[in-house]
């Protein structure tokens, strides 16, 4: 490897040279110039040599924000936990050579990622972003991606530092943890990607560590990255994570992204001495060393163009690895395309690619492969494929707690909606469309340019509206014959469920069930109803986000959900039964929504697609699950009723070629779980509301060093699938396991052979 990008003394003398040029204000606009994550440049003017930045986040792919930079989009790898679960680090080098090629060639030089965050409590929301729960094996990745990275002159910004383990009030939170634990569990990526990737760039994250912010952390910024590690490249926080100015500064931190605290604040504290011009040149060497030292000044920006052929296929032999088999009982895996003439293929999001991660992490892709294609294409007309959704699409609604939404069909004529921008539904609603159920989670989510427009299938939140969301929900409700019909309504501020014009609930009064370890802003409400028979009643739902005080709150979310009787279902998992029934072979894919900002609510599958299995595989004994997530998902209670089950993640742009050429034995299954998958929440390390999400916003890492399979080892928890478990299709035979020590005084490593041998019929 060349030397790297800090160690010339070249790099030295034109950062001083170029230091010397700047003025004070150059220097102020440089450490907090209005930087925003889009194709919009650094502030400028900027001194001759130093290059405009432009930044990208870019954990699963290039997230393009620029409005006319090549029409958004970028190859939509499959996500980093996919990757993790190749546990193959040259492909995390073609990862990170990828990236770094797309940023350069839509005329980025500053790429947000990789994110490192270890994968502590199975809701958390970003785990999707990362590689998983092990310390070990997310070095492993990190350091082959961020080198390869940066070879095309684009500086990478590892991120979340530190201890940026879950979205429940990620600002918020302050994580108390012991410091054995944070430097051998939470720091070891950083180590790696600092000390052999040679990253330029840590974003610091929006989390307490300890009692002090991550953005003005001492002990963090400055004793551990600066004085043992040797970093020498800049920290930014995270979008607007700064919560001071000065502190922020002297503690360590070089970059304001999204101006904030600093700017102008930053100039008076500068003009008053109480920051030191010292300082305020140390800050801006080190932006500059990497800038000059990785050659982004050297680059010209420019626009080219995406190799989309050769990058999708990366994209799928990536997912191709790290799918994992769960589950393939009586080996009806791999399909044998001669012995099968039709395949239901079911799934809301299967005839898509919408399954992939949100906020800051989702990519526009250049193509797509649904799963119905990849089948479609790979098994030719031979073979019948035919499709049915089985359940209403999953968004970012799914994120919310309560009883599943109630399915759309159950509104025979959808429902009307108005919505105003006032508390008291005043004058004419803003905006008044028909809507097919009554779920949605608007908010933060809406932030990211572009985030939701792989959801074809879902509307989002009108426009013409900004915070203030009012909503009055009209229409016909088909009521099934119940003695007692459970019903949950979930919302954040205020509402009022009227059924045939009878006031059933009022939030303002009624109080909302108590729900210990509850991660979300909103509140849920049990109504019951009972000794009804199948009728059709009158619904009207009033929300507002406007709490008493007139105050309003950022987002708005609003869910009805219901738990059908036992034996009824909806029309939707009806028909995917029915379709079943008719075919050889049916194949559910069944997804999450996972995204930053907020954690999921529990492990199951929402809206219902743990019914849908059961019923269909009920209707047809070879049924196939295809997993779309990255939290562990709880399987329990149908895992006894399908013979097969795939891990494929949120696998990217070619989702579908990828999982086809699994099933029909093309490539045989190598990918092994980077995280644990408990069977439920109370039995895993985390399971004390203390310990996840954290009481008085406070989080108690109190299982220390056991984290993820260390925690499950040792308080003899049994995962429904361990940390590296994963099937093929060949079988290996082990034998001659040697250790060269069984006791080792901590300092001497143990060396552990064995001999494996391949003694099934197929290559693996
Ligand atoms: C995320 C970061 C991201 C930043 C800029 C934040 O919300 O936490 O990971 O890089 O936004 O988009």
């Amino acid at each position: 490897m060349s030397e790297p990008w800090f160690a010339s003394k070249n790099v030295e003398s034109r950062v001083a040279a170029l230091l010397g040029r700047m003025t004070q204000d150059d220097k102020l606009n440089l450490v907090s110039g209005n930087l925003t994550v889009d194709d919009s440049s650094h502030c400028p003017p900027l001194p001759d040599g130093l290059p405009e930045l432009r930044l990208a986040d870019g954990p699963a792919g290039l997230r393009i924000a620029g409005s006319q930079n090549n029409k958004l989009k970028s190859t939509a790898l499959p996500a980093p936990i996919a990757l993790a679960a190749t546990w193959e680090p040259e492909l995390a080098r073609q990862y990170g050579d990828l990236l770094g090629q797309e940023a350069a060639v839509t005329g980025h030089n500053i790429l947000l990622g990789p994110a490192v965050d270890i994968a502590r409590a199975p809701l958390g929301g970003r785990t999707f972003e990362s590689f998983g729960e092990d310390p070990l094996l997310q070095t492993r990745v990190v350091a082959s991606e961020v080198a390869a990275l940066q070879v095309h002159a684009v500086a990478a910004c590892i991120k979340h530092y530190l201890v940026n383990n879950q979205e429940y009030k990620r600002n918020l939170i302050d994580v108390q943890v012991d410091e054995r634990t944070l430097r051998e569990i939470y720091l070891p990526p950083f180590v790696v990607a600092v000390q052999q990737g040679h990253v330029a760039a840590v974003m610091a994250s929006y989390n307490r560590i300890n009692g002090t912010y991550a953005c003005e952390n001492p002990f963090t910024l400055t004793k551990i990255l600066r004085q043992e590690l040797g970093f020498c490249g800049f920290v930014m926080s995270d979008f607007m994570a700064a919560m001071s100015t000065s502190p922020s500064a002297l503690a360590g931190l070089e970059w304001e992204l999204g101006t904030k605290m600093w700017g102008p604040a930053l100039q008076a504290a500068v003009e008053s001495g109480e920051l030191s011009l010292e300082l305020l040149d140390e800050m801006v060497r080190r932006i500059l060393r990497p800038i000059l030292g990785l050659g982004l000044a050297d680059r010209p920006r420019h626009y080219g163009t995406i190799n989309i052929a050769a990058h999708s296929a990366l994209a799928r032999e990536i997912a191709e690895q790290g799918i994992v088999l769960l589950k393939n009982n009586a080996g009806l895996l791999p399909l044998d395309v001669g012995k099968i003439h039709s395949i239901a293929v079911i799934g809301a999001d299967a005839d898509n690619v919408s399954a992939a991660g949100g906020g800051s992490a989702f990519v526009r892709p250049t193509l797509a492969v649904s799963v119905l294609d990849g089948i479609r294409q790979r098994v030719g007309k031979s073979v019948r494929i035919t499709y049915a959704p089985g359940t209403d699409p999953v968004g970012p609604g799914a994120l919310l707690p309560g009883l599943a939404a109630i399915p759309s069909s159950f509104f025979p004529h959808g429902l009307r909606v108005e919505y105003w921008d006032n508390p008291d539904f005043a004058g004419q609603p803003l905006v008044a469309r028909t809507e097919p159920r009554i779920e949605f989670n608007y908010g933060f989510i809406d932030f990211f340019t572009g985030s939701l427009v792989g959801f074809s299938k879902l509307q989002f939140k009108p426009a013409e509206l900004s915070g203030r969301l009012t909503a009055r929900v009209t229409g016909q409700l088909e009521l099934p014959t119940a003695d007692n019909l459970q019903m949950t309504l979930t919302c954040l501020g205020m509402a009022r469920l009227y059924l045939d014009d009878r006031l059933v609930l009022d939030t303002s009064t009624a109080v909302p069930d108590a729900m210990p370890g509850n991660n979300s802003q909103a509140s849920v409400y049990s109504v019951q109803v009972s000794r009804i028979t199948a009728q059709t009643c009158a619904l009207r739902l009033e929300y507002s986000n406007f709490m008493v005080d007139g105050l309003h709150f950022n987002e708005a979310m609003l869910r009805l959900g219901w738990q059908l009787p036992e034996g009824l279902l909806s029309r939707a998992i009806q028909q995917a039964a029915a379709l079943a029934a008719k075919s050889d072979l049916a194949i559910v894919v069944a997804r999450t929504y996972e995204t930053e900002e907020i954690d999921r609510p529990n492990m199951e599958l929402p809206n219902g697609q743990a019914d849908l299995i059961r019923a269909v595989a009920a209707a047809n004994p070879n049924t196939l699950v295809v997993l779309m997530n990255a939290g562990p998902v709880d399987v329990a209670s149908w895992e006894a009723v399908v013979p097969a089950i795939l891990e494929a993640w949120y696998a990217g742009q070619e989702q579908g070629s990828a999982l086809a050429r699994i099933l029909f034995g093309d490539v045989n299954p190598s990918g092994r779980l980077p995280l644990t998958f408990p069977r439920n929440l109370a039995q895993t390390p985390v399971s004390t509301p203390a310990q996840y999400p954290g009481v008085e916003d406070k989080v108690y890492y109190s299982e220390g060093l056991f984290v993820g399979y260390r925690g499950y080892d040792r308080y003899e928890i049994v995962p429904q699938y361990p940390f590296g478990y994963g099937l093929s299709y060949t079988t290996f035979e082990y034998a001659n396991l040697l250790l060269d020590s069984v006791e080792t005084d901590g300092t001497r490593p143990i060396c552990i052979s064995f001999e494996i041998s391949n003694i099934g019929s197929r290559g693996g």
